[in-house]
């Protein structure tokens, strides 16, 4: 690469922080001892097979874990839970309370809106991580609200136009019948 492409290093986390996400807490298990990390590097990569894919820098120490398990599970946090993605990044903020539950045969995190466990079928170098693709089995989801990050920070959903989306539109109806309900007795 010449200097004219050399990517200042800032720019890039800019950029690529302009690409708002998810927030998880990856999860791997060795003699019975449980490790966490804080990834937003994860995606889906295939339906059939199912397949996805994390992203895991060499330092970091599960790293070293999954390596030698295998196996991972993926906590989608929810909302609420910025503490934990805090905690699980190594940041210097007070332990918060931590309560694993276990989903597949995996420890992941109590109150997330939705879990995946995989075992780990290949791993790429690529530059400071390491890819790991894990063939999905086992999946688990609520109706629950993510935790958003975007630019460094942690947001909130919030759907355009007012209507929750992620409201199911059986309680949608009830709630329109019973305004509705109330309305008439209103009048
Ligand atoms: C929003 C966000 C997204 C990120 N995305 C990625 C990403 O996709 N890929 C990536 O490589 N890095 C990512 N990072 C950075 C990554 O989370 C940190 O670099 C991480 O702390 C390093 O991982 P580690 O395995 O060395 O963690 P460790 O230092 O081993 O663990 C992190 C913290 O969690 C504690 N902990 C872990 N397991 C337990 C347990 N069972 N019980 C109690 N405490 C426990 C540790 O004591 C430590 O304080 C992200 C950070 C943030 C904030």
């Amino acid at each position: 690469m010449t200097n004219e492409n050399k990517i200042d290093l800032r720019e890039f986390r800019n950029t690529l922080g302009r690409f708002a996400t998810g927030v998880t807490a990856l999860t791997a298990e060795q003699d019975g001892q449980i490790y966490s990390m804080t990834a937003n590097a994860f995606m889906s990569v295939s339906l059939e097979p199912p397949l996805v894919l994390v992203s895991v820098n060499h330092h970091a120490n599960i790293r070293k874990i999954l390596s030698a398990t295998k196996r991972f599970g993926v906590s989608i946090l929810a909302e609420g839970q910025s503490a934990l993605s805090d905690y699980f990044a190594r940041r210097p903020v007070p332990a918060p309370a931590l309560r694993f539950v276990e989903r597949g045969g995996m420890p992941v995190l109590d109150g997330a809106i939705a879990y995946v466990i995989a075992r780990v079928v290949e791993m790429y170098p690529a530059g400071d991580h390491m890819l790991f693709l894990g063939h999905v089995e086992f999946l688990e989801w609520t109706d629950g609200k993510p935790l958003l990050y975007f630019g460094g920070q942690y947001y909130r959903l919030k759907a355009q136009g007012g209507q929750d989306k992620t409201t199911p539109p059986d309680e949608l109806a009830l709630l329109r019948l019973s305004r509705s309900v109330r309305d008439r007795a209103e009048r």
